[in-house]
């Protein structure tokens, strides 16, 4: 996971200059650094004003906004990169909406847990079932009709129905359908570009990584 680990969360959001909702209920909060108008003052000891840049760290930034926002690391980004550039498509939105159908993303979106990095511990320590089997596979990738339920233990429900608590009027994004008394979810159908909430040029990503 490389340096994603090391830095603290909101360093990683100051760089990029935007909210990349690392750090669960504070990023809602006043708390948050780029709510404090910080955004445009990089971390350091000094900080300074970030200009527009080169072509290249304009699109080296964007990059860098897609992969600190799912939590990846180079070489796993890269095989997503990979993989969008096979299949049919625009290969920018094809990039996007196959890291939204990552398993640690839709734990997230429907708040069984209160950040990515929350989902990807919830789905390591087994508390996650797909179709009604346990996997412990944060990539793996959902399809239309998968069913994400929790761990039939008494222990693993109340945590995801504590996490559910702490936002009663959530409502799931319209690709998933969220049943919040069993729970469970269930993804209706694959996410589009505009169900990825990220303000991204996925252009310039995909111009990036194909230099
Ligand atoms: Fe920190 Fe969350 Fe704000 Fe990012 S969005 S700066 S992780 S509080």
């Amino acid at each position: 996971m490389g340096r994603i680990t090391i830095d603290p969360s909101c360093r990683l959001c100051r760089r990029e200059g935007m909210k990349l909702m690392l750090k669960g209920v504070r990023c809602e909060t006043a708390k948050c650094p780029i709510e404090k108008k910080q955004k445009n003052l990089a971390p350091g000891m000094h900080g300074w004003k970030k200009g527009r840049g080169s072509d290249y760290g304009v699109r080296f930034r964007e990059k860098q906004k897609v992969k600190r926002y799912y939590g990846l690391g180079e070489r796993q980004f890269m095989i997503y990169v990979s993989r969008a550039e096979k299949t049919k498509g625009n290969t920018g939105e094809v990039l996007l909406t196959l890291l939204e159908r990552r398993l640690d993303n839709v734990v997230y979106k429907v708040n069984f847990a209160a950040s990515r990095k929350a989902a990807r511990q919830l789905i390591a320590h087994g508390h996650i079932y797909i179709n009604g089997k346990k996997l412990d596979i944060p990539d793996f990738t959902v399809g239309i009709g998968d069913k994400i339920t929790v761990k039939p233990a008494e222990k693993s429900k109340k945590r995801i129905k504590e996490q559910l608590a702490t936002n009663p009027n959530f409502s799931a994004q319209p690709w998933l359908q969220l049943d919040a008394n069993t729970p469970a979810a269930t993804v209706l159908a694959l996410p589009t570009r505009q169900d990825v909430q990220l303000p991204i040029e996925d252009q310039l990503v995909i111009e990036f990584c194909s230099r």
